[in-house]
């Protein structure tokens, strides 16, 4: 068993994880970082692609934003498709000028993992590691364990452990139960995504509502397109072939000379839809941070930004904590709790507004109908819908970093301050 020591250990590198070990290096806090799979594979998988104003500043702020300025694809508004018709909604005029920006977040993740092994060398991402398990919660020194690719079980004491582990990650199961309040609701469909080799067939995302169910045209770059299909959660991937997936996105995009472009499809998932949440996202010295404490469902694009702001309310509160004032950690749920509940509810009303209920009856298509046509031709309906999507409640506006180090924070590698004596790479 190697022995070490750490401030913050970290558990995932999806982009909460990443975010949060970069935002603590800038505040000279130390942390270790640990991911079950390879880089290759987090750099490959396909999920969000949606950022609101808000990520693209913190990004932007944390200096990891470069790529992201020169790649990212501003959008001033989405297109809602229903009844033959499609109408845009401009979150520009709708909300004084804010928009969202479309950038992968395969990229918000190679961005971040290229950024911290520059900063911090090789091993300051342990990927591949297995048997992680997190314990000793409910004291000051809370205990990271794992084992390192080449087999190597690991032990490090820490300061504090983010839980950045998604859904179904370890860290929430390690609070005891009765600890957590959860709230679940699991949807009647799934979404069947693609990612296709062909430039989007338009300039702005398109929702579209059908009989036959709910489709998304999304898009990844100016070269390649994202596209869903609602389908029912049981469905099975290898019954969908590319020619049945781009007949059934035609069908249900169709509109009078308006034509979806088709081309090599590069990966193809079914994506169940959840509404999820977990409160406290606090236990002890174990902080939850993006999907390992709530989950949405995709149709408001909103996973992906409440990771990233949940960690940037996180580093400062554990800079704090670190430094004796645990006030801002003790308040972290629920400041992040007001954003969940928001995205969650904005989430949910736009899934249900769009999606055929397997078995419903005429009157939820009626109902549907009206209410898309109200956000269509009211403003005071269109806004609601922009100001949601492009992002509610701000992020903290606090400084992102502290600049240099605080005095007396270690240097790479070396304990944090007021810890106890390293056992420095003890192996037993
Ligand atoms: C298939 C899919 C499609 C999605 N599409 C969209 C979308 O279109 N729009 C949108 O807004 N959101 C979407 N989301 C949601 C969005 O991608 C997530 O909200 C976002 O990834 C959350 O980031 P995170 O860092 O909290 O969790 P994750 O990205 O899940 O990262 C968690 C990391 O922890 C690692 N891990 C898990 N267990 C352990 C362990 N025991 N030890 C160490 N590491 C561990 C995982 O490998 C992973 O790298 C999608 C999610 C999924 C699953």
């Amino acid at each position: 068993m190697m022995r070490t020591r750490t401030q913050v250990g970290i558990v995932g590198a999806g982009p909460a994880g990443l975010l949060l070990a970069h935002l603590l290096a800038r505040r000279g806090i130390e942390s270790v970082l640990i991911e079950i799979r390879s880089r290759e594979y987090c750099e490959a998988r396909q999920r969000a692609g949606v950022l609101e104003d808000g990520s693209v500043s913190l990004l932007r702020g944390a200096g990891v934003g470069d790529r992201l300025d020169r790649q990212g694809l501003e959008h001033g508004g989405i297109y809602l498709q229903f009844g033959g018709e499609r109408h845009h909604i401009d979150f520009r005029d709708l909300t004084g000028g804010r928009t969202v920006t479309v950038y992968a977040q395969t990229e918000v993740v190679k961005d971040l993992i290229a950024r911290r092994l520059a900063d911090r060398g090789g091993d300051a991402i342990r990927f591949s590691v297995s048997d992680t398990e997190v314990a000793e919660l409910d004291s000051d020194r809370p205990v990271l364990r794992y084992t390192d690719a080449d087999g190597t079980r690991h032990e490090v004491i820490c300061d504090a452990i983010a839980g950045c582990d998604g859904f179904h990650g370890i860290c929430r199961p390690a609070i005891p139960a009765g600890a957590l309040t959860v709230w679940e609701r699991d949807y009647p469909y799934a979404w069947l995504g693609i990612l296709a080799d062909i430039p989007p067939s338009t300039d702005e995302l398109i929702y579209a509502h059908h009989p036959a169910g709910f489709a998304l045209h999304s898009l990844r770059s100016p070269t390649v397109s994202r596209l869903y299909l609602q389908v029912d959660p049981d469905e099975r991937i290898e019954t969908w072939s590319d020619e049945r997936i781009w007949a059934e996105l035609a069908r249900r995009f169709e509109l009078p000379g308006w034509t979806l472009q088709q081309g090599p499809v590069l990966d193809k998932s079914i994506t169940p839809m959840r509404s999820f949440v977990s409160a406290p996202m606090r236990h002890g010295r174990l902080f939850l941070a993006g999907d390992a404490a709530h989950i949405v469902p995709p149709t408001g694009a909103k996973g992906l930004n409440l990771a990233l702001a949940d960690v940037a309310v996180l580093a400062p509160a554990l800079e704090a904590l670190l430094h004796g004032d645990g006030e801002p950690a003790a308040s972290y749920s629920d400041s992040c709790l007001a954003r969940v509940w928001r995205s969650t509810h904005f989430s949910w009303w736009m899934t249900t507004m769009l999606h055929r209920t397997p078995g419903a009856d005429e009157m939820e298509q009626q109902l549907q109908l009206s209410q898309l046509r109200y956000v269509v031709s009211s403003r005071a309906a269109a806004t609601s819908l922009a100001e949601n999507y492009t992002g509610f409640v701000p992020l903290p506006t606090g400084p992102l970093s502290t600049g240099p180090a605080p005095t007396g924070a270690p240097p790479s590698g070396a304990p944090p301050t007021g810890a106890p004596p390293v056992q420095a790479e003890r192996s037993q």
